[in-house]
């Protein structure tokens, strides 16, 4: 997982949750959880789609096309993983996944106030990261314009960065020049990768001209331009 300042206190957290300080080691669950922070790093590298972003409160969230789509908390024997109920069909489609592929031993389903949530145990964690492995990925050729020299996707690197400083920055959606103001975005609200010279008139996908808006507007966005 790529890290910043931010980001390197924020996994120090989440790492301290999986190491108690009294007690055992719960060493298969250090195990699976890094393995699986691993492969979502893989994950992350070839999808644009998908961006990491280990947060203050020692979790990590998964977004997916611009949307939280599951947070990672881990806990002393078992890693807590939220779907935000607001994207009802990503919440319903891990719900489906974790009771379709999972070994219902290992896991539990809790009632939470913003998420709906799970208790997921080492033995069932190799399993629970194929689902991301599975996420829908930009076409092959979407994918090659990627790797060409007019990328139309940003790197995860630059995905990660905005991220962190939006965050860091209070979440503010920077508004559509003579349509919206600056707005402070609720958690969860969905967030886009915007160009800030469009892709289409020759805007480059760098650091940038990246900026994060809210989905509303930069539908607003896109349909003022065309
Ligand atoms: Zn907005």
């Amino acid at each position: 997982m790529r890290m910043r300042y931010g980001t390197t206190y924020a996994l120090a957290d989440f790492c301290d949750r999986l190491v108690p300080k009294s007690g055992e080691i719960d060493r298969e669950l250090l195990k699976e959880t890094f393995d699986g922070l691993r492969r979502l790093a893989q994950v992350q590298s070839g999808n644009p789609w998908m961006t990491l972003h280990a947060t203050t409160s020692a979790g990590v969230w998964i977004n997916y096309r611009g949307f939280p789509y599951c947070l990672i908390n881990p806990a002393k024997s078992f890693l807590r993983i939220g779907a935000a109920y607001k994207h009802a069909d990503a919440a319903h489609k891990l719900k489906v996944f974790i009771e379709a592929e999972l070994h219902q031993d290992s896991v539990e389903e809790i009632e939470g106030d913003d998420l709906q949530q799970w208790r997921i145990h080492p033995a069932a964690l190799s399993k629970f990261w194929t689902f991301f492995e599975k996420l829908e990925c930009p076409s092959p050729s979407e994918l090659e314009t990627m790797a060409g020299r007019h990328p139309r996707f940003f790197s995860s690197e630059d995905r990660v960065t905005a991220l962190e400083e939006f965050e860091k920055a209070g979440r503010f959606c920077p508004g559509v020049g003579g349509k919206t103001l600056r707005h402070k975005l609720e958690p969860g609200e969905p967030i886009e990768f915007d160009h800030i010279i469009p892709h289409s008139r020759g805007g480059a996908s760098t650091y940038w001209n990246l900026s994060i808006l809210c989905a509303a507007c930069n539908r607003l966005k896109a349909a003022t331009a065309a």
